[in-house]
C-alpha cells in the first residue's frame, strides 16, 4: 500500500539519479532511516525498492496496523510511521528508484561499487547498504497471453503515481487494500477507473470499501466482477482488456493497467552477492555493520549478528553505527563529530529549520 506523501527530491539530474555517494538497496524502515543517518555526514543517497513504493513489510504485511514499541510514540500506523520517515529525510533529497530489483554489486577497478537492478539500470556509488529485510517483495503479475508486450510499451503501470493517469481509462486488478486505494486514486485524473475483481467483496479496510462503493455509486468508477482473460492493442498500447465472469465475457476500456494482486518474496539476492548470506540473511560485524566485503554494509531484518532482534528499533539503531563506520570509510580526513540534532546548527540548516 503507498504511503501518504513520497519525500524524493524536487529535481533531480540524471547524473544524480545513477551515481550517488550510497546506494541503499531497501525502502523498509531501516533503509529510509539510513538516509537520514547518511545525510549528517553529506552523504547522498539513491534507494532502490523492487517494490512502487516505500515501507516494506510495513506497507506489504500490516499497513493497516498499529504499532506501540517505536520510541516516543504511544502508537503509529505503519503506513503512519512510513510516511513520517519519508518526510524525515526529504531535506537529504533521496533519490528513489522504485519497482526495480537490485540483482548484482560488482566493485569497480576505479573503487566503488557498480549497482545493476532487472531494470537495466546502472548505479555507480562509493559503499553500498543492504537494508533488504526479508527479502525483495516482487508484485505477482496476471497471467494474461501478451502481457510482456503490454508492459514493454509502458501501458502496465509498476510504480503507482496518479499524476501520470490524466485521461487514460485505468483498469486495476485486485480486491485488496492496495487495489482499492488506486482505484480511489485513480478516479482523480483518469478518463474512467474499472476494478475487476473475482467477487464482489474485498479484502480491504471497512474505510476503503465504503468509499470505493460510493464512488461506483456515483458513477465515478466501476467494478466488473471476472479475471482477466485477454488484451485488446497496437504496438504495446493498450486499449481494452477482457473480463470473464458471471458466465459472461464483456471488453472494458483500458489505456493503462494497474495489477495489485500481491506480492512473492525473492530471497535469492544476497546469496549471489558474496557475502556468506544464509537464507537471505548477511552476517555483519555488530561495531561498523559492514559485511565480509568492505565497503558493503547491512542493516535491519536483512543483518545477521549474535544477538540480533527483527525489529524496527533495531534498525534504526543499526543504521545509526553503520553511518558512522561509512563516514569513516568515505570521509577518513573529517573530523569524527557527532551532530545532536538538539544543538546543532550546521545540522539544523540542513533540515530548512534554521
Ligand atoms: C505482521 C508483522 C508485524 C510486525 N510488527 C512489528 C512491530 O509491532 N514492531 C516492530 O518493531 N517490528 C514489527 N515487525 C517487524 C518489522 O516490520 C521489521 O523488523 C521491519 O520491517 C524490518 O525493516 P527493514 O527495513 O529491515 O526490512 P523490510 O521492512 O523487510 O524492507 C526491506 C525492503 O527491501 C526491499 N528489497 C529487498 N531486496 C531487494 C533487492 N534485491 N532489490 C530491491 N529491493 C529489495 C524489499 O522489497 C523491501 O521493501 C512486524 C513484522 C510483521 C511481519
Amino acid at each position: 500500500m503507498p504511503p501518504p506523501e513520497p519525500g524524493s527530491a524536487a529535481d533531480v539530474t540524471a547524473a544524480e539519479a545513477f551515481s550517488a555517494d550510497v546506494v541503499i538497496v531497501g525502502a523498509g524502515p531501516a533503509g529510509l532511516f539510513a538516509v537520514f543517518q547518511l545525510g549528517l555526514y553529506d552523504l547522498r543517497c539513491v534507494v532502490v525498492d523492487s517494490l512502487g513504493h516505500a515501507g516494506g513489510q510495513l506497507a506489504e504485511y500490516y499497513p493497516d496496523k498499529p504499532i506501540y514499541d517505536v520510541p516516543g510514540h504511544t502508537v503509529i500506523g505503519a503506513l503512519e510511521l512510513v510516511g513520517a520517515l519519508q518526510k524525515q529525510v526529504a531535506p537529504f533529497g533521496p533519490v528513489y528508484r522504485f519497482g526495480e530489483r537490485v540483482d548484482r554489486i560488482a566493485a569497480r577497478t576505479a573503487g566503488g561499487f557498480e549497482v545493476d537492478t532487472d531494470g537495466g539500470t546502472k548505479l555507480t556509488c562509493r559503499a553500498v547498504v543492504l537494508a533488504t529485510g526479508g527479502g525483495a517483495f516482487r508484485p505477482k503479475r496476471p497471467e494474461i497471453d501478451g502481457l510482456a508486450g503490454f508492459e514493454a510499451g509502458g501501458s502496465v503501470m509498476a510504480v503507482f503515481d496518479p499524476t501520470a493517469l490524466a485521461g487514460h481509462d485505468v483498469v486495476v486488478l485486485g480486491g485488496g487494500d492496495v487495489a482499492l486505494e488506486r482505484a480511489i486514486a485513480a478516479a482523480e485524473a483518469a478518463a474512467s477507473v474499472t476494478l475487476v475483481h473475482r467477487r464482489d467483496d474485498f479484502q480491504a479496510a471497512p474505510a476503503l470499501v465504503v468509499r470505493f462503493r460510493t464512488l461506483v455509486a456515483e458513477g465515478r468508477t466501476r467494478l466488473a466482477i471476472g479475471r482477466p482473460v485477454g488484451l485488446e492493442g497496437v504496438d504495446g498500447r493498450l486499449s481494452g482488456v477482457l473480463v470473464r465472469g458471471l458466465g459472461v465475457e464483456q471488453r472494458v476500456a483500458a489505456t493503462r493497467l494497474l495489477p495489485c494482486l500481491g506480492t512473492d518474496l525473492d530471497r535469492t539476492g544476497p546469496a549471489a552477492w558474496d557475502l556468506d548470506a544464509s537464507d537471505g540473511r548477511i552476517p555483519v560485524d555488530p561495531a561498523s555493520f559492514e559485511t565480509r566485503r568492505p565497503g558493503i554494509f547491512a542493516i535491519g531484518d536483512g543483518a545477521l549478528y549474535p544477538g540480533k532482534l527483527p525489529l524496527i528499533l533495531c534498525g534504526f539503531h543499526e543504521a545509526a553505527l553503520m553511518a558512522q563506520a561509512v563516514r569513516r570509510r568515505l570521509q577518513p580526513r573529517t573530523r569524527p563529530i557527532l551532530p545532536y540534532s538538539s544543538s546543532s546548527s550546521d545540522l539544523q540548516r540542513k533540515l530548512g529549520v534554521r
